[in-house]
C-alpha cells in the first residue's frame, strides 16, 4: 500500500494517473470485478459529478453512469445545457464494483480514498455533485444523511459541493425528481456565477 501510495502522489497528470489506479489492488473489490472504473469526462472541466461506484453495466464496459442510470443523468446535464465529453468530468467513490451492487464498506472507502483524492487535486473543480449517501458522507465527512444534506452548498477550500440524491433513486423514488431538478438547477446558477456567465441551458 505505501509503495502505491507513493506512485500515486507522484502522478502529475491524469492520465499517468488513470494508468497507475487501473493497476489498484488496494481493496478486496478488485478480486471480483472486470473493470476498474477510473472515471470520464473533460480533465479541463469545473464541474465533478460523484457516484458510488460502478454497478454491472460500468463493470461489464469499463465506463461511469452507462445503465439505466447513467442514461437518467445523461437526460438531466442535457436539460442544463451540460455534455459529458465537454463540462463535467464523472467518477466514483470507489472505482470497483461491489458484489452484488451493495453498499461499499467502510474500509473499501478508505482503501479507495487516496485514489479519489488525487483525482479531484488533478482535476481542480469548482463545483462538485455528490449523488447519493456514499458520495456526500464520504466527501463532506458526514453522518448526516442525503436527504438532509441536499440542496444546500457546502464550501471547502475552492469547491462547491452539491449534494443531491443518486439518479438510480429517482426510479424507485420519483418523487425526489423535483428535489434533484431543483439542484442541478442551482449548480447551473454557480455554474453562470464562478466559470461561464454566458453558459445556455435548454431548461433552466
Ligand atoms: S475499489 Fe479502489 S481501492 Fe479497491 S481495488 Fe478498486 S481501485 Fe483499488
Amino acid at each position: 500500500m505505501d509503495g502505491y501510495l507513493s506512485k500515486l502522489r507522484k502522478a502529475a497528470d491524469l492520465d499517468t494517473l488513470a494508468k497507475i489506479v487501473q493497476a489498484c489492488h488496494c481493496c478486496s473489490l478488485r478480486n471480483g470485478c472486470q473493470h476498474v472504473v477510473f472515471g470520464e469526462g473533460n480533465p479541463k472541466a469545473q464541474v465533478v459529478i460523484c457516484g458510488e461506484g460502478p454497478g454491472a453495466d460500468e463493470d461489464r464496459i469499463g465506463r461511469p453512469f452507462v445503465g439505466r442510470a447513467g442514461q437518467l443523468l445523461d437526460q438531466i446535464l442535457a436539460a442544463c445545457g451540460f455534455q459529458r465529453s465537454q463540462h463535467v468530468f464523472i467518477l466514483n467513490v470507489v472505482k470497483c464494483r461491489p458484489p452484488g451492487n451493495r453498499t461499499p464498506a467502510p474500509e473499501e472507502i478508505q482503501a479507495c480514498l487516496p485514489n479519489l483524492r488525487m483525482q479531484v487535486h488533478l482535476l481542480g473543480p469548482k463545483i462538485m455533485i455528490l449523488m447519493g449517501n456514499c458520495a456526500a458522507q464520504t466527501i463532506l465527512r458526514t453522518d448526516q444523511g442525503i436527504s438532509q444534506l441536499r440542496g444546500q452548498w457546502v464550501q471547502k477550500g475552492e469547491i462547491w459541493f452539491m449534494p443531491t440524491y443518486h439518479p438510480a433513486a429517482l426510479f424507485h423514488r420519483p418523487q425526489l425528481k423535483k428535489a434533484v431538478w431543483d439542484d442541478f438547477q442551482a449548480v447551473v446558477a454557480k455554474y453562470r456565477a464562478l466559470v461561464d456567465p454566458e453558459h445556455r441551458s435548454p431548461h433552466c
